[in-house]
């Protein structure tokens, strides 16, 4: 259903139906943290702003879901998610999404119960966080979505595009506790924690984008690749985000 190849495994090697433009996700981070870091700075200083520009992102999706559920209608609504889970991390100096992506999304099998594909969808106990290391360092966004794919395709689709949606819509809430608490942690509890959040964060969104065939590299660089999508500039010259949802259909 999303046209995504299921071959588990170290040797897991991608099949490219197009050549990528940001060949891990770390560069990804890095490119969008080129194109907005500085606009984001001086429009969204506080960090409740730009959980505030995810959230919004992420109701937009909701939104989206009630008319349509093509996956040509949600490839910008999903790059822009993306972008506002990097736009939380880049916040930080030096936070990798990757970082947290490996640790919570192992290639040996769901960080819960252990297997691959998981089998223990919805009824998950102790996550077990794996080592970071240097195959899944180098995997681009669209190697983690069919790794994703690989581990939580089949219990995903089972469980529909509204319930991937609302736990998306659940992690937003989970960033937000993070940061009523940061005070009480040190700044690398804290990176460690949004590292966890927001690979959380972008695992749902990978999930939604699973669900409904949506191709997140290609969506996220046809986006961003060239510069801001709106002013074409890089670094972005645009004034603050307008924060009203956007029109579908
Ligand atoms: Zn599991
Ligand atoms: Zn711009």
């Amino acid at each position: 259903m999303s046209g995504f190849e299921r071959e588990p495994g170290l040797d897991m090697v991608p099949s490219y139906e197009a050549p990528i433009q940001y060949p891990t996700l770390d560069a990804l981070q890095a490119r969008l943290g080129e194109i907005f870091s500085e606009r984001d700075r001086v429009y969204f200083d506080e960090r409740y702003a730009r959980i505030r520009l995810f959230e919004n992102g992420v109701a937009d999706l909701f939104d989206g879901l009630r008319r349509s559920q093509e996956a040509e209608d949600f490839e910008i609504p999903c790059a822009r998610v993306v972008a506002r889970i990097f736009c939380i991390a880049n916040s930080f100096e030096r936070l990798s999404v990757a970082n947290g992506m490996m640790e919570k999304f192992p290639i040996k099998g769901c960080a819960y119960c252990g297997a691959s594909p998981c089998v223990c969808a919805g009824n998950r106990g102790e996550v077990q966080l794996a080592t970071q290391n240097e195959i899944q360092q180098n995997w681009s966004l669209r190697q983690w979505q069919r790794h994703l794919d690989n581990l939580y395709g089949e219990p995903n689709r089972a469980r529909g595009i509204w319930f991937a949606t609302t736990r998306l819509a659940v992690e937003t809430n989970e960033l937000v506790a993070a940061e009523d608490n940061i005070r009480l942690m040190t700044i690398e509890e804290a990176k460690r924690a949004y590292e966890h959040e927001l690979a959380d964060g972008l695992a749902w969104t990978v999930a939604i984008a699973n669900i409904l065939g949506v191709d997140l590299q290609k969506a996220t660089e046809d986006r961003f690749g060239n510069g801001c999508n709106s002013c074409g500039s890089v670094p972005c010259q645009c004034l603050r985000h307008n924060m009203q949802q956007v029109k579908f259909g």
